[in-house]
């Protein structure tokens, strides 16, 4: 058994606290949180073990959150901590915490490249994380865009060139002081936008250029993707690679897709935990091809997607070493689409 903790209980920790809960292969010690709040409080609820720094758990001893002990004790107690702090937290955390216990460390997307020996995604690069000390999962738009790259790739698709137009969701739904709430904000204000940069940490070889703006919406990013290909490729074997390839979810326009929301829907009303989908949501009639030039639009559900990529990235770094075995166990453990299987 991998034990596990979990640094930063926010909007990617619990999801990923919930996951590892579903792993037969790992135990969560417990989570660690340094304010209490609503989440903290229903952690302990459900039955988690809280962590907390010593100088705050007054606070919520007088909340009435029940404490397991300091952060230190629980990172002590592991093999692999994962650290969902928001970003550049988790770097002050490696060294403060990490490396003086000697503990390796899943970090995400929001820290910085250096902050880990190697930037993961589990499709495109699951062998480079085997045994590693330190290991950044990359950011949700990041996973997406690396999911597609390594799809194509591994069904001999050649990608000459890939471009992705991003409409970025301005906040999750929890954050009730973010926005923007009436604007097309540039962000950033130029291109290429940074998310080419971090593809390019877990593929160096690959020619890409992003560009991303900021919406009012909360549920989803929406991505335009335009790619080159190989020659004499149909749109029938790029969607046969994204039917088969895992964490990839084709919607059928037969069964009424035609938003977003919809598909939130869809995952609420198959009981799917908070209606989240971890896979990415592609269009199916938006995959076309003409001559060499491949379109679709996908979206990407920020607050899970990364899920999937921090379970096998735990995998990695306790020196597991087959990927498809590790992936297959995490799919089927999260309940999703797994192989073959196509909506709608
Ligand atoms: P969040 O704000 O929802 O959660 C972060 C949690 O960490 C909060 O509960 C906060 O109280 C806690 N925290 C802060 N400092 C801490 C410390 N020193 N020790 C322990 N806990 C601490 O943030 P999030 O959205 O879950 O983002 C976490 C990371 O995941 C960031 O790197 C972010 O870029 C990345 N990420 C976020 C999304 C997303 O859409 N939310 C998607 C992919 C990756």
């Amino acid at each position: 058994m991998i034990r596990v903790g979990v640094v930063g209980y926010g909007t990617i920790g619990k999801r990923v606290a919930d996951a590892i809960s579903k792993q037969r292969d790992m135990v969560l010690e417990g989570v660690a949180k340094t304010r209490p709040s609503y989440e903290a409080a229903a952690a302990v609820e459900k039955g988690l073990r809280l962590f907390v720094p010593p100088s705050e758990a007054d606070k919520f001893e007088k909340a009435g959150i029940r404490v397991s002990g300091t952060i230190e004790d629980l990172v002590k107690s592991v093999d692999v901590v994962v650290d969902a702090t928001p970003g550049g937290v988790g770097a002050q955390n490696r060294e403060s915490l990490y490396s003086r216990l000697g503990v390796k460390a899943v970090f995400q997307g929001g820290e910085k490249a250096d902050v880990a020996e190697v930037s993961f995604n589990a499709l495109a690069n699951y062998g480079q994380a085997i045994g590693k000390r330190y290991i950044r999962v990359v950011s949700c738009n990041t996973t997406a865009i690396l999911r597609i790259a390594a799809a194509l790739r591994l069904w001999n698709i050649g990608i000459e060139r890939m471009r992705v137009f991003i409409a970025r969701r301005g906040a999750d739904p929890k954050e009730h002081k973010k926005g923007p709430i009436n604007d097309f904000v540039l962000d950033p204000p130029a291109i290429p936008s940074h998310h080419a940069l971090d593809v390019k940490s877990v593929l160096p070889d690959i020619d890409i250029v992003t560009a991303s703006i900021a919406t009012p919406v909360t549920i989803a990013h929406v991505h335009f993707v335009y790619a080159v290909l190989g020659s004499g490729v149909s749109r029938e074997e790029v969607l046969e690679a994204l039917y088969r390839t895992p964490r990839i979810a084709v919607f059928e326009p037969g069964r009424g897709f035609t938003s977003v929301a919809q598909v939130i829907e869809w995952a609420r009303d198959a009981g799917r935990p908070r209606g989240d989908v971890p896979e990415n949501i592609v269009f199916r009639d938006t995959v076309s091809v003409s001559g060499r030039e491949l379109f679709m639009v996908m979206a990407v559900h920020q607050e899970s997607i990364v899920v999937p990529e921090n379970v096998d990235a735990i995998r990695a770094a306790a020196g597991f070493k087959d990927v498809w075995k590790s992936i297959r166990l995490t799919d089927e453990s999260l309940g999703l689409v797994t192989e073959g299987k196509r909506y709608g």
